[in-house]
């Protein structure tokens, strides 16, 4: 007996995704597979672990990832610093140098799959949480980006989801922001006073991140900060007009949102943010944008680069609310049965169902019929099929839909075993 073991539960912020759930979940990557084929990207697989220093690197020092969010634990066994993936760019662009993945030609690539952040957890924020993750390695004109995001508008109708709004903003290119970040520091040492002392301590090593902020006592300094946009030469303006120019050909509104300036250090020129006010306090569902200088950066030859990351709870709690989900039954076909022999004859039937393509569940074990149509009609199965002992004998199955609603969900027909499948195929 195991009465001294305390019960185990799962780790805060990381949830389980049971079956009904579940389903939803693969109808959505399903979708998503299909949405990301349509304009060639293939998918890549990174692993979950990560040498710390790739994330250090990549993501900046001075964000709220690598600052206060990272999984990073050292490897009992040989030292090594390790870190949960906190997202997959970093990863993805290692392996893109590793494996000389631009040598002949751009890549277009998507990654789905969990991420992990230790931040406190609330609806749409969790510490294991889901993303697809999308980049275009190598790419640099204005076209791809735009391209990206009228990818995105599309998903959104796929699925059927309104009130997603665009936000977008350029941050410039490198020279462009360091003129902006001085202007932007004197404004901070200006307003030391209302500044917090998270902001007090990034205004030096990060600025732009300050005006990130969500505190009300500093809504008014950041509104009236020099802007980074305005900061911009004639080839980053070009560079987004392009984009603006490609979103009015296809139909897209944007609102310029000069504040958007990304969690993370690695971003330049164009970015960003899909957001709904239908998810509460987290209400960004997808955030992106070029990141120009990040392959270079860790150690390949300098090639650009544009990606964005959609939450995909965050996306599910969408689509689950705008109904796009109907619950998925767990077969079409239940086999009801009675008697030993009944049973036997329902498993070999089941075989032959399924050699004709259907999803077939035969009960398990022995009841009631009434207990076992109880559990078809929980199943959702369409139909379902009696082997009884009348049955047995006259080589037949009777059959009773479940789910009709005309005269036939009365009636219980009657059918020979050997055009049993062939009968279920016109008619399920
Ligand atoms: P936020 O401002 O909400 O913290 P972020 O800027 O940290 O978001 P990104 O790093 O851009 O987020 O990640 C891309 C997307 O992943 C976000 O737009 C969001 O939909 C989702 N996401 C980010 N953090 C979480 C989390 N802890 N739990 C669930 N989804 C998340
Ligand atoms: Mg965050």
């Amino acid at each position: 007996m195991s009465q001294s073991f305390k019960k185990v539960h799962a780790i805060t912020g990381m949830k389980d995704i049971l079956p009904d759930g579940s389903a939803h979940w693969e109808h959505l990557e399903e979708t998503v597979r299909q949405w990301l084929a349509a304009y060639g990207y293939r998918n890549m697989r990174t692993p979950v672990l990560e040498q710390t220093r790739l994330f250090t690197r990549g993501i900046g020092e001075v964000t709220d990832i690598v600052e206060k969010e990272m999984y990073s634990f050292t490897d009992a066994l040989n030292g090594e610093q390790l870190t949960m993936r906190p997202e997959f760019t970093a990863g993805i662009v290692r392996a893109t140098i590793e494996h000389n993945l631009l040598y002949e030609r751009p890549q277009r690539v998507y990654a789905l799959g969990p991420v992990f952040r230790h931040e406190k957890p609330q609806r749409g924020r969790y510490r294991q949480f889901h993303q697809i993750d999308v980049e275009a390695l190598g790419m640099a004109g204005p076209d791809i980006d735009a391209e990206m995001i009228i990818m995105l508008a599309r998903l959104w109708k796929t699925l059927g989801l309104a009130d997603i709004r665009l936000e977008l903003n350029s941050l410039g290119q490198a020279d462009e922001r360091r003129a902006h970040r001085e202007a932007l520091v004197r404004h901070l040492e200006q307003h030391i006073d209302v500044l917090d002392e998270e902001a007090r301590r990034r205004m030096h090593t990060n600025p732009l991140r300050v005006l990130d902020t969500k505190n009300p006592a500093m809504q008014e300094m950041a509104n009236s900060a020099p802007r980074l946009f305005d900061f911009l030469g004639e080839a980053s303006r070009a560079h987004f007009d392009g984009v603006c120019k490609r979103l009015d050909d296809a139909g897209i509104g944007y609102s310029l949102n000069p504040r958007l300036v990304r969690g993370l250090d690695y971003y330049n020129s164009t970015v960003f943010e899909w957001v709904t006010d239908r998810l509460g306090a987290q209400g960004t569902v997808c955030g992106g944008g070029r990141y120009d200088g990040l392959i270079e950066l860790l150690g390949g030859k300098p090639a650009p680069a544009v990606g964005f990351a959609i939450g995909m709870e965050r996306l599910l709690d969408l689509c689950e609310q705008s109904g796009a989900f109907q619950a998925a039954a767990e077969c079409q076909i239940y086999l009801v049965h009675q008697s030993d022999e009944a049973q036997r004859a329902a498993a070999v039937l089941a075989e032959k169902l399924r050699d004709g393509g259907f999803k077939v569940i035969v009960h398990p074990g022995s009841a009631s019929f009434k207990s076992q149509f109880k559990r078809a009609d929980a199943s959702g199965a369409q139909v379902a099929v009696i082997l009884g002992e009348d049955e047995l004998r006259n080589r037949q199955a009777s059959i009773k839909w479940l789910r009709r609603t005309d005269d036939a969900q009365a009636q219980q027909e009657t059918i020979p075993m050997d055009s049993l499948v062939e009968e279920l195929k016109q008619k399920v």
